[in-house]
């Protein structure tokens, strides 16, 4: 009954761990957003305390209340949930002390209703410093009915110390026909739209999901790459206000300005496979006939080094450089509209 679709792998290595009675005190899922790391370790939560036979059931009381977000000794920490001076002051971009130390007062106590508590720390690489520092001191210190459960989409920005003390569990993104095959038997979506969005969500089904239910997100989609289309034929001014919007769009919201850069670069990647007439692979399938047209107007080299450039300015946002100066960079580099057009020299 794990709900996670398409990591055999991290299923099975759980599994055996559950079956032997040798899991690890913490585990670190390592993947890109949404591409199951939550519901694994939701998952495992209930594994740890199904009253069943089979784990985890999904179908008795504490598989349903963990389901529903209502069991006591299941506990989320993210971003969101943060509180406390350091928390403020860090403009909640950091798991503050103030978490983790709630955290340790709660592991100090019994398991309330359940066998296990198991802590789920959402966007573990947004610890500051001193919340990893109190969190190691308990990682170091396993207790037997106490399990932590690390997400994160980038381990290389966690504290070495606190990887070495976890058992990493990696989960590769999906491929597109597994993607496409469980929106349409699970999720009961149009087969159409789910050939769409399967090429959309880049192997993370949780995002397909999302996009399935609400259409929102596929308007904003079409709102932001319109956008990006736009810049790219713009003037250094117009490009330079882009700057700023994003920028200050990346103090409050880092996922979003990434998700940015990702569907940029999707788009460009997509042109290179046009180029290379490759177009059965691209993914923004609802716009092959402008991605044709505009294929034509640059040449390959052109593509491929601005490919390079998302990417470099993706990388530096992640190690936290400054997202004004990584972006104008970037800007700078946009490259020139028709040189595709002109005929090479014989
Ligand atoms: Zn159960």
């Amino acid at each position: 009954m794990w709900d996670v679709i398409g990591q055999a792998k991290a299923i099975s290595l759980l599994q055996r761990s559950l079956d032997t009675g040798s899991l690890s005190h913490a585990y670190l899922l390592v993947g890109p957003a949404h591409v199951g790391k939550m519901t694994l370790a939701l998952n495992l939560a209930q594994a740890l305390n199904c009253e069943a036979t089979d784990r985890p059931c999904g179908q008795c009381t504490s598989c349903r209340r963990i389901a529903a977000a209502k069991h006591a000794d299941i506990q989320v920490i993210d971003l969101s949930n943060g509180s406390g001076d350091s928390a403020e002051s860090e403009g909640r971009v950091k798991i503050s002390v103030e978490q983790i130390e709630q955290i340790q007062h709660s592991a100090s106590l019994p398991p309330f209703e359940g066998r296990c508590k198991v802590f789920i720390l959402d966007g573990a690489e947004f610890l500051s410093i001193g919340a990893a520092n109190r969190l190691l001191k308990t990682l170091e210190e396993p207790e037997g009915n106490i399990l932590f459960v690390l997400l994160t989409v980038n381990e290389s920005l966690l504290p070495a110390t606190i990887v070495s003390r976890c058992q990493r569990v990696e989960l590769a993104p999906l491929s597109t026909a597994e993607v496409e095959a469980a929106l349409i038997s699970r999720w009961k979506v149009d087969p159409e739209k789910a050939r769409l969005l399967s090429r959309l969500a880049n192997g993370c089904l949780g995002w397909a999901v999302s996009a399935a239910c609400d259409d929102e997100l596929l308007r904003q989609r079409t709102e932001v790459l319109d956008a990006l289309l736009d810049i790219t034929g713009s003037g250094y001014e117009q490009r330079f206000e882009y700057v700023v919007q994003l920028a200050g769009r990346f103090s409050q919201n880092r996922r979003s300005v990434q998700e940015t850069l990702d569907l940029w670069l999707d788009w460009w990647r997509d042109l290179l496979l046009v180029k290379v007439e490759c177009s059965d692979a691209i993914i923004n399938i609802d716009r092959s006939g402008q991605l044709a047209e505009k294929a034509g107007d640059y040449t390959l080299a052109q593509i491929r080094d601005f490919i390079d450039n998302i990417r470099a300015a993706g990388e530096q946002l992640r190690l936290n450089a400054n997202p004004q100066l990584a972006l104008e960079v970037l800007m700078l580099s946009i490259p020139e509209k028709g040189m595709g057009k002109i005929p090479r020299p014989i």
